[in-house]
């Protein structure tokens, strides 16, 4: 699982670990932006939330989880993107009779953060993540993978970013101390560059599990 403020990076490193490892990368974040897009009932009542920077209720994420970890891609195994979230889902995650192999903590100071989410572009139609002088697409404002016009995130407003901030701050890195008293827990320290991070994230895993 990856843990770390919005911005630090996780979305980009969970993709690189999931193709070294050749397991899929599930981040909530997408899973719900996926729903606002369809216009489901959940994505309806997301749009709100998320723009405000706050989480979604617990059991409405915890659901959308299990559905796409029930499918088949997801057998031999998954990399967790921005989920649990705060102590409860870390509990819920739990009581299903999940356990985390390791938490991979990218650590970045709220300065860092600030630079990365005011750099950052994605793609709307697959949610893909660049930067603008950090991680460039091959081709100006547009995305390497789908073909099409990069966006800034609704999200990535600076009002909402200060919120998300304050919402990571309070509610998910108490999980950093949960996931240390487990034994699960590696600190990365998040590097300017997208390729040194993912070296050091790939060098302190593998000592991990080994
Ligand atoms: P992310 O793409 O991980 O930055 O997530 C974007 C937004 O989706 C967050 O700011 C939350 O509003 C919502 N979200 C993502 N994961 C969760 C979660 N585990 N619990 C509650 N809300 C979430």
């Amino acid at each position: 699982m990856f843990l770390g403020a919005p911005g630090c990076g996780k979305g980009t490193q969970s993709a690189i670990i999931a193709e070294r490892y050749s397991i899929p990368a599930v981040s909530t974040g997408s899973l719900i932006r996926e729903n606002i897009k369809k216009d489901t009932p959940v994505g309806r009542e997301a749009k709100d939330i998320i723009a405000r920077g706050e989480l979604l209720p617990d059991e409405v994420v915890l659901r959308m989880l299990l559905e796409r970890l029930g499918e088949k891609d997801c057998e031999s195994g998954y990399i967790l993107d921005g989920f649990p979230r705060n102590l409860a889902q870390a509990d819920m995650l739990a009581g299903q009779g999940i356990e985390l192999d390791a938490v991979i903590n990218i650590v970045a100071d709220d300065e860092l953060i600030c630079e990365r989410i005011s750099g950052r572009r994605v793609c709307p139609r697959c949610d893909a993540s660049f930067h603008i002088t950090d991680k460039k697409p091959k081709q100006d404002g547009i995305c390497d993978i789908c073909g099409s016009e990069l966006i800034i995130r609704a999200d990535d407003a600076p009002q909402t970013v200060m919120n998300r901030l304050r919402v990571y701050h309070e509610q998910t890195e108490p999980l950093i101390g949960y996931y240390a008293e487990k034994g699960k827990l590696i600190n990365v320290a998040s590097q300017k560059k997208v390729e040194d991070t993912a070296a050091l994230i790939a060098a302190s895993l593998e000592k991990f599990l080994d």
